[in-house]
């Protein structure tokens, strides 16, 4: 079976929206066994949407999202009509359900509203439970054409529970996917060349994702196991060569793995940030579920702060200066006895553009990690051309969060 996307939106156009409906239905388009021949974008515009359209009749499926407002700059519906040579009718159950969807959200009920209960002749209504706009499709010959809302909340349960069960081939997709970190994309596929070079089924495709690499295993087959008993193999066979490059599967980040790992233990972490001002606890607290593992954060920026909040002496910042590791241990350890928390991490370190020196050049980080058996320092310099002060905080976040990572996944 074959498939074509086209996002409707003059915005989308205009590189003003990002076309992540697009993705999305490709994606879901994949695990449904249905190939994707390819993804148009066009302008809210009746003849060129009509246009597209009619160029993709040689798909099975076409999926449009996009255009389906109650204004008049939104003429899917119309151009839909237009390529498939019917009349636009007003459809009284849809009339119904604007009416009540706009009553019910608190918001004045205008004529303009009522557009959205026009439908091409012969079109069959997918509900939609989340907007105004019901999502349709129309067989135009023998190409049926989905018609679904721009927002993704709305577009996403409509395919979800209308389009993927009727479209679903024979076969199932199976997909894993290992995320790495501290390792290059280049020497992640000198390591699995014979993976991403060789193998078809189950296939091995790398992706760098922010600071880090993700892999993706997928494979299809006729049932749910079977596809798993092919995947599973290579996923333990990778794991195994990467080691703990591998900071989780089928996780979203860094951060993820982390509130995974301290919910599993039953441990709550405490951070103590200077460069980083904040992101480490920002990233862990974006995760739900944080509540329960996450004990404080001290964002401790100046000298003084350090030493009046955390404990660090005025010797070391003196002595060593607030990028060393004898800072970086004491800010560990200031905010582990400060807080009720098993497990601390620091950082401190320059993120430029100004303050670096011969021997600290800008991006020197230094970490600590600190729990009841004591405190760990570790050094990381951030090098690569293009690192600017934003890519730098960034790193040296995903960088602290990973050594949490690994500790707790060494006790
Ligand atoms: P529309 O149905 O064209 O009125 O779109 C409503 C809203 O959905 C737009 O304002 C966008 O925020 C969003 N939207 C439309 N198309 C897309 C798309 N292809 N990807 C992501 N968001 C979209
Ligand atoms: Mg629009």
């Amino acid at each position: 079976m074959k498939a074509e996307i086209i996002a409707v939106g003059t915005e989308l156009l205009l590189g003003n929206t990002v076309n992540t409906n697009a993705t999305f239905l490709a994606q879901r388009l994949q695990e449904c066994g249905v190939e994707s021949y390819r993804q148009v974008v066009v302008g809210d515009n009746i003849t060129r949407i009509a246009d597209a359209i009619k160029s993709a009749l040689s798909n099975d499926i076409i999926l449009i999202c996009g255009g389906l407002g109650p204004t008049g700059d939104d003429v899917t519906r119309d151009a839909v009509a237009l390529a498939a040579g019917k009349k636009l009718y007003e459809d009284q159950v849809c009339r119904q359900k604007v009416s009540d969807y706009i009553n019910k959200a608190g918001t004045p009920l205008t004529e303009n509203n009522f557009r959205q209960a026009l439908l091409p002749e012969g079109a069959v209504v997918l509900h939609n439970e989340n907007g105004s706009a019901e999502s349709f499709y129309l067989d135009i010959n023998n190409t049926r054409v989905y018609v679904l809302p721009g927002p993704p909340r709305e577009l996403k349960p409509i395919f979800d529970k209308y389009i993927a069960p009727e479209i679903s081939g024979e076969s199932v997709l199976v997909k894993r996917q290992l995320r790495l970190f501290g390792i290059w994309e280049s020497a992640l596929e000198t390591k699995i060349a014979h993976y991403t070079h060789d193998l078809a089924n189950p296939s091995v495709g790398i992706y760098a994702s922010h600071g880090g690499v993700m892999l993706q295993v997928t494979a299809r087959a006729k049932t749910l196991n079977e596809a798993e008993n092919m995947l599973v193999p290579v996923v333990d066979e990778l794991c195994d060569i990467l080691g703990d490059d591998v900071y989780g599967i089928d996780v979203d980040n860094i951060e993820h793995a982390v509130v995974n790992l301290l919910t599993k233990q039953g441990k709550k972490l405490a951070v103590a940030e200077s460069c980083t001002g904040g992101l480490i606890a920002k990233r862990i607290v974006d995760r739900p579920g944080a509540s329960a593992v996450f004990d404080c954060g001290v964002v401790s920026y100046s000298n003084d702060i350090k030493n009046k909040v955390l404990g660090v002496s005025k010797e070391t910042l003196e002595k060593y200066g607030a990028v060393s590791s004898q800072t970086a241990a004491e800010m560990a350890q200031g905010i582990l006895n400060l807080s009720g928390a098993d497990i601390a991490v620091s950082v401190t370190g320059i993120a430029g553009p100004d303050g670096g020196t011969p021997e600290k050049p800008v991006g020197t980080v230094w970490y600590g990690i600190a729990d009841k058996n004591g405190v760990k320092t570790f050094k990381n310099v951030v090098s690569r051309d293009g690192a600017d002060r934003n890519y730098i905080r960034e790193y040296s976040a995903s960088y602290a969060l990973n050594l949490v990572r690994k500790h707790l996944s060494c006790v």
